[in-house]
């Protein structure tokens, strides 16, 4: 999954964080505007108290990467959030009358809130865990949890009638770029290694730091023959992309490719076997070249 977390993690974490606080000294807020019959304030009391309070414009800003968390995340915790606002109004609005409360209104008001905790709570473990799970240097995921995500472009190809293909890129003679310039250069050389891949595949087709100079891309394609365009394509950006490194120094990297189309009864250590052994075989014919297996 790419939400562009990376980079935000900390402020992301903080910002619910915050929500999560904010969200519970409103119980406080309740007692004391029952029991002494203090305004509890106008995020509060208005109709629309819920875009106006500061997790409503933390939410709003941040739909996008809810949804990538959690199925139809933005939708839950919005409604959640809502639903605690228009409860704590209705209590609120009462207590100020001097009206005798309703239970029921506790009641819509105590499951919005453990509604809202649990959502919130959920979103927080699945950031966490979705970044534990990024490579640091290069901010792509790890291989960790890759089968799973496997299945499920395995499931959704079949529905699209699309064929999914396994692919493995080395980067060609590394270890001559860090004997040369430095495990520091050879780090940065790595970075816009991904920065390349990542800026050719498409947001379905998940990409992965395999190890070392070793990437893994699952593309997917429509019609017969698109994958050799589409390989093609990988090889010319990583030619084409010229790294200036901190000495001023320029190099370009050339990578090699395995390929194997996903057959109907292949688990994924099966297919990445292939895509391992057509690799080897590209570095065998002399590098910067694909090699792709498809029966
Ligand atoms: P080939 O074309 O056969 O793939 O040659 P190669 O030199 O790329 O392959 P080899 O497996 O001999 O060396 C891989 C090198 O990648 C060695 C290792 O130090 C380097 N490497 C792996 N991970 C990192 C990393 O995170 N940073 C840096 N700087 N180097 C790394
Ligand atoms: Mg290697
Ligand atoms: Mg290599």
């Amino acid at each position: 999954m790419d939400s562009g977390l990376t980079a935000d993690v900390t402020e992301f974490v903080k910002g619910l964080d915050t929500a999560m606080e904010s969200h519970m000294a409103w119980t406080r807020r309740i007692l004391r505007c029952t029991v002494l019959r203090a305004d509890p304030g106008g995020d509060v009391l208005q109709d629309d108290a819920h875009t106006l309070c500061s997790f409503g414009q933390w939410f709003a800003a941040h739909r996008d990467v809810l949804d990538a968390l959690l199925p139809d995340g933005a939708q839950r915790v919005g409604r959640a959030h809502k639903a605690m606002h228009d409860a704590i109004r209705a209590i609120c609005r009462r207590a100020l009358l001097a009206e005798l409360g309703q239970e029921a209104e506790l009641d819509a008001f105590e499951e919005a809130q453990a509604v809202l905790l649990r959502l919130l709570a959920d979103v927080k473990t699945s950031v966490l865990t979705t970044t534990a799970r990024l490579d640091p240097l290069t901010g792509l995921p790890m291989r960790y949890g890759i089968e799973y995500e496997f299945e499920r472009c395995r499931q959704d190809a079949v529905r699209r009638r699309e064929q999914l293909f396994v692919v493995m890129l080395d980067i060609d003679h590394f270890k001559a770029i860090n004997d040369a310039h430095g495990h520091l250069a050879g780090d940065f050389a790595l970075r816009e290694f991904a920065a390349v891949l990542r800026a050719q595949v498409r947001r379905n087709e998940p990409l992965y730091r395999f190890g070392g100079e070793e990437f893994l891309v699952v593309l997917r394609t429509e019609t017969p023959g698109q994958i050799e365009a589409a390989l093609d394509r990988l090889l010319e950006a990583t030619r084409a992309s010229e790294i200036i490194l901190g000495s001023g120094q320029r190099l370009r990297l050339t990578a090699t490719i395995g390929a194997s189309l996903v057959q109907e009864a292949d688990d994924f250590a099966a297919v990445v076997g292939r895509a391992d052994a057509a690799l080897y075989e590209g570095k065998r014919g002399g590098r910067n070249r694909f090699v792709l297996v498809d029966e």
